[in-house]
């Protein structure tokens, strides 16, 4: 890996203590919808209970071309391209209504409206993660703040995560990845051939008091981050003014990532 876990985390943990690249928790609450709240910043980072994700497809229906969420994600996390679907690695990405939400078909009316709208998709950080009961060296698990975390020194590459998860969320390094990152980020370890990996909702960028990349990068305010638990958060305030969905309720994950279409 680029740098070792140990070196990563070290960095990590200067960099909240010394606030690297870290704007103030004003910053994030006025410029980039991140609600921090009982979201507490200490020199630690940025603490919540139960993070979450809105991604408000409706906005982004008026920019369909617009894809700096997925390159500011991909570029931050050393996510490699291949060039080619086979190999694909992805943290987050489009996807259309029909496979985003396979069941809801039969509402048309909707999906009329919805068949030509863009849906940011990423891992869910489910509160149940069939995922982490599956992982037979805990390499992934749930933080007690609803993270779904990766360690991939733990990772040995057998996929049972990826049959597992139900929204196509995980993906696998059939390849060294490295050669392919275009622009390697010294601030995140990069992985290796056969190593699971996916969203983190940037964990990294949290412990130093910063909202996750694609929020940060979307210049239209597609997406909203916070803690679902803390009634003053902007996650919160989203969703009770909106009527939203999430992928695939009916299996019980309970995902953490909402759409309001
Ligand atoms: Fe696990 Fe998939 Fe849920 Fe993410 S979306 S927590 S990878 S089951």
């Amino acid at each position: 890996m680029g740098i070792d876990r140990r070196s990563f985390l070290k960095i990590a943990g200067l960099s909240a203590v010394l606030g690297v690249g870290g704007g103030s928790v004003a910053d994030l609450l006025v410029n980039k919808e991140v609600e921090a709240g009982e979201a507490v910043l200490t020199e630690k980072g940025l603490h919540g209970k139960r993070w979450a994700m809105v991604v408000n497809v409706k906005k982004c229906s008026e920019h369909k071309d617009c894809n700096k969420c997925i390159e500011a994600c991909h570029t931050a996390h050393n996510v490699p391209n291949f060039h080619n679907p086979k190999d694909e690695v992805k943290w987050i990405w489009k996807e259309d209504y029909e496979h985003a939400f396979p069941d809801h078909q039969n509402e048309e009316y909707q999906a009329e409206r919805l068949k030509e709208a863009p849906f940011i998709l990423m891992c869910n950080h489910c509160d149940h993660p069939p995922c982490v009961r599956v992982c037979p060296t805990k390499a992934t698990f749930r933080r007690p703040d609803g993270i779904v975390a990766m360690d991939y020194h733990r990772c040995i590459g057998c996929r049972f995560c990826m049959a597992a998860c139900p929204y196509g969320s995980r993906s696998f390094n059939w390849r060294d990845p490295r050669p392919f990152i275009e622009k390697v980020n010294n601030q995140f370890p990069t992985r290796m051939r056969g190593v699971v990996e996916k969203c983190n909702f940037c964990v990294e960028r949290l412990a130093q008091g910063l909202g996750p990349a694609c929020v940060e990068a979307c210049p239209h305010g597609c997406l909203v981050f916070g803690d679902l638990e803390d009634p003053e958060s902007a996650v919160r305030k989203v969703l009770m003014e909106n009527v939203t969905i999430r992928r695939k309720p009916e299996l019980g994950t309970m995902p953490s990532v909402f759409y309001i279409v």
